[in-house]
């Protein structure tokens, strides 16, 4: 367990009572949700659900169910996910008692769960040399063509976020219904769950729209099914460019704004947040071309616009919109500062960040007040 001295959890407390911004946490698993309460967290902020895909007795069916031939044998799959994924979401639900927490519906590169092309690819051609007739060729070679299929040259610009839930409705409506029977099972526990479902990736509110049907149609079957009213908002990220943008459109299909400032500042820059950090931003910083790596601190005059402008145009359509942050910028103090600023309701960062995302938004508080009564005060002589 983490151990903060008695010192700083009382400043940590002083901290609470000045601060404006929540601060939530990312958390994917009921041991870092456990974490995140323990320092202080007001909820979870940001579940990554592709996590729980990537798990080793999983990717079978993962893979089962993407390269499935027909409708049928993409359900065989998926009724073998949705049990796992009901227990990922009612450890964390348990783990948080009562506390806000966004799942985030799945969000992968798509090649990440498909075998291996270029290992395929020898396997075929060794079968075709030593065994031309068997069953095996064949089916290596219709598993080569699908993967060829859905392989791309930049995943990371691809088939992944809503996109994929836009192709394979399925998987949104599973974990959807998992969300809704691990609910289910909280209220039975005395534990009032209220999650915040929230869609990736949105670029186009038509996107939200459907996939926010999705989720309250299979609200609505699980309600029926077991007989409980559900309290749960769907919303969204806000983590390209035309999102942000186009705000005031969005706005009006989303219970809530999530800024996913790690794509955002890959896709306002163009740069690869994969390779860039790796690469020349190195050099862009030390040569002063650019005075901060803005993977870790939010560029405020690019990104930062694009976030202002998203909240600005979000609460136009929606007064009071609830925003926050769940990027890697979520638990950084300038950041969280910029975040405080255009008037986010919370940010959400690591576990470990959290106790300094609490004192950094009571800082920007404060300083945010003396600013204000330094400026008042001027204004009086
Ligand atoms: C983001 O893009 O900022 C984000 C939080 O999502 P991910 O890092 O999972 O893409
Ligand atoms: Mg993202």
């Amino acid at each position: 367990a983490p151990q903060l001295s008695e010192e700083f959890q009382l400043l940590l407390t002083w901290a609470d009572q000045e601060r404006k911004l929540g601060v939530r946490a990312n958390a994917d698993n009921p041991d870092d949700a456990q974490k995140a309460v323990e320092f202080g967290a007001g909820g979870i902020g940001l579940c990554r659900t592709e996590h729980m895909f990537m798990d080793a007795n999983r990717i079978p069916i993962v893979q089962e169910m993407i390269l499935a031939e027909t409708y049928e044998q993409r359900e065989v799959a998926l009724s073998k996910l949705l049990p796992m994924q009901q227990e990922d979401f009612e450890g964390i639900f348990e783990a948080m008692q009562g506390r806000p927490v966004t799942i985030r519906l799945l969000d992968p590169p798509l090649h990440e769960f498909l075998p291996d092309k270029e290992e395929l690819l020898v396997e075929v051609t060794k079968l075709q040399l030593t065994n031309p007739d068997s069953e095996e060729l064949r089916e290596k070679e219709y598993l080569l063509r699908k993967v060829r299929q859905l392989d791309e040259f930049n995943p990371m610009l691809g088939h992944r976020g809503c996109r994929l839930g836009m192709t394979y409705p399925e998987i949104y409506v599973m974990q959807a219904k998992a969300i809704f029977y691990a609910i289910a099972k909280g209220l039975d526990k005395g534990i009032d769950v209220k999650p915040e479902i929230m869609i990736p990736l949105v670029g186009h509110v038509n996107e939200l729209k459907e996939m926010r049907q999705l989720v309250i149609n299979a609200g609505v079957q699980v309600e029926e099914e077991t007989g409980k009213t559900f309290d749960y908002l769907v919303g969204t990220m806000i983590e390209v460019p035309r999102a942000a943008l186009t705000a005031d459109q969005i706005a009006e299909e989303a219970d809530f704004f999530s800024f996913g400032t790690n794509d955002l500042t890959q896709s306002t820059f163009g740069y690869s947040r994969d390779d860039a950090e790796g690469k020349f931003l190195q050099s862009y910083i030390e040569n002063k071309v650019l005075l901060e790596n803005p993977f870790a601190s939010l560029d405020q005059e690019g990104v930062g616009k694009l976030v202002e402008t998203g909240v600005k145009l979000g609460r136009g359509t929606k007064p009071g919109l609830k925003t926050g942050i769940c990027g890697e910028h979520g638990g950084e103090k300038h950041s969280i500062e910029f975040c405080h600023k255009v008037g986010l309701d919370y940010v959400s960062c690591s576990p470990y960040r959290v106790p300094l995302a609490r004192l950094a938004a009571a800082q920007a508080t404060i300083k945010h007040e003396l600013k204000q009564s330094v400026s008042e005060l001027q204004a009086q002589k």
